[in-house]
């Protein structure tokens, strides 16, 4: 892990983002240092997939900075018309945080192998050729390599879900960001994807993590944060989080929870 005098591979500062008049994100900090595992935990409801999503552009926010590897999000306009005022840069951001979704958003007419390949080639101009043996390497390291020909729906949640991340890993991002990867899988498919995950952050992959899964969350974050209605209501190393909580509202939440 970089000591905290290091450039974050993602920075985000007093975030805002509204729906209309349904203010979800309400002055958000975030950083993710080289190596680092942040996983945000909170109710449902509470602003996480907004902040993932916000966080690699997927979705505008009105107000705060999206600091990416030391270079701030340019932006144009204000407020309710604020965008990013940077095509490459946006293309840039997306590209290096790449995101695993809940319900995997694998395409169908694809097969898992197209399915990794396809963004390289088509959005980054990979060659082909070297881009399939990259991609076979990803699929063998989430352990799926003989899947590569077989169609996501052949195979298990579990296996399409590591073929996600195997899609993610060969854009050969800077940080990955997970949107509760085990949620849609049954308990016994959960273990396969939480060890991949667990082996990523062995590795000294940058990720940020939304998780319901709180052993998840102890046994990969370096770092957890609680949202709680858009705010962040408590934050620190996942021993105190996750054992010691300070507020009534993580209190409450965690034993919800566990
Ligand atoms: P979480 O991931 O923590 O469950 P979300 O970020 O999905 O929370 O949602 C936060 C709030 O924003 C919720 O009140 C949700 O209904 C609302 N919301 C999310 N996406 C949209 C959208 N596209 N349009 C309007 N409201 C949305
Ligand atoms: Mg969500």
């Amino acid at each position: 892990m970089n000591t905290s005098s290091a450039t974050p591979v993602i920075a985000i500062r007093n975030l805002h983002k509204a729906y209309g008049s349904l203010e979800v994100l309400k002055g958000v900090d975030i950083t993710a240092h080289a190596g680092q595992v942040v996983s945000l935990i909170g109710s449902s409801g509470s602003g996480k997939s907004t902040l993932l999503r916000c966080a690699n552009l997927l979705e505008d926010s009105q107000q705060g900075d999206i600091i990416f590897d030391g270079d701030p999000v340019r932006w144009k306009g204000a407020g309710a018309n604020r965008r990013p005022a940077d095509h490459a840069q946006m293309i840039r951001i997306r590209t290096n945080l790449s995101m695993v979704f809940q319900q995997f958003n694998l395409w169908a007419h694809m097969t898992v192998l197209q399915n990794v390949m396809e963004a390289p080639v088509t959005v980054l101009k990979r060659d082909r050729a070297q881009v399939e043996s990259v991609a076979r390497g990803y699929l063998a390291k989430v352990g799926i390599a003989d899947k590569a020909d077989a169609f996501p729906a052949q195979l298990s949640g579990g296996q399409q879900q590591r073929a996600a991340i195997a899609r993610a890993l060969c854009m050969e991002p800077k940080a990955l960001l997970f949107d509760e990867p085990t949620s849609a899988l049954d308990p016994e498919l959960e273990q396969e994807v939480v060890r991949v995950i667990q082996a990523l952050a062995e590795e000294g992959r940058t990720m940020l993590i939304v998780t319901h899964d709180m052993r998840m969350a102890a046994d990969v974050s370096d770092h957890v944060v609680f949202l709680h209605q858009g705010r962040i209501e408590e934050q620190g190393p996942p021993g105190r989080i996750l054992t010691d909580p300070q507020t009534d509202r993580l209190r409450g939440f965690l034993s919800a929870t566990l």
